[in-house]
């Protein structure tokens, strides 16, 4: 996890009519009225924040419902809640330490697990390391 809040600043407030789609999916979270864009500050495009998750059925994953909206135009034409699929990226695949990005597929910036001062894998402690302290 970043110790140094490095996601953009923006900030999206929903409407009501907003507010009642995201009520109304099954198994959601209480809806925030107010959520801040997660991606990268200073990033390129639309801003965009997780809205909502929706439980999955026995046929259906559960998915996530994102809000997005255009800088500068926050009522513009472009904002929109929509259905997109997680960024598949992960840090350190298949270690005790690893990470997946939260954000959706195709973001523009660097993934959520890179923001801060770049970290390497020389920088986590190794997974030998945390089993011995595990046990
Ligand atoms: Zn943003
Ligand atoms: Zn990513």
């Amino acid at each position: 996890m970043s110790i140094r809040r490095v996601s953009c600043p923006a900030r999206i407030l929903f409407l009501d009519a907003e507010m009642a789609v995201l009520d109304e999916l099954e198994g959601g979270f209480t809806a925030e009225r107010a959520l801040w864009c997660t991606l990268e500050e200073g990033h390129e495009g639309l801003h965009h924040v997780i809205a909502q998750c929706a439980d999955g059925t026995e046929s259906a994953a559960p998915w996530v419902m994102w809000a997005r909206w255009p800088r500068g135009n926050e009522y513009g034409p472009e904002r929109e809640l929509l259905r997109l699929d997680p960024c598949p990226a992960t840090f350190l695949a298949g270690a005790v330490s690893e990470e997946a990005c939260s954000l959706p597929l195709g973001h523009v910036g660097r993934h959520d697990y890179e923001f801060g001062p770049p970290i390497t894998e020389a920088d986590v402690m190794p997974d030998t390391l945390l089993r011995r302290l595990d046990e």
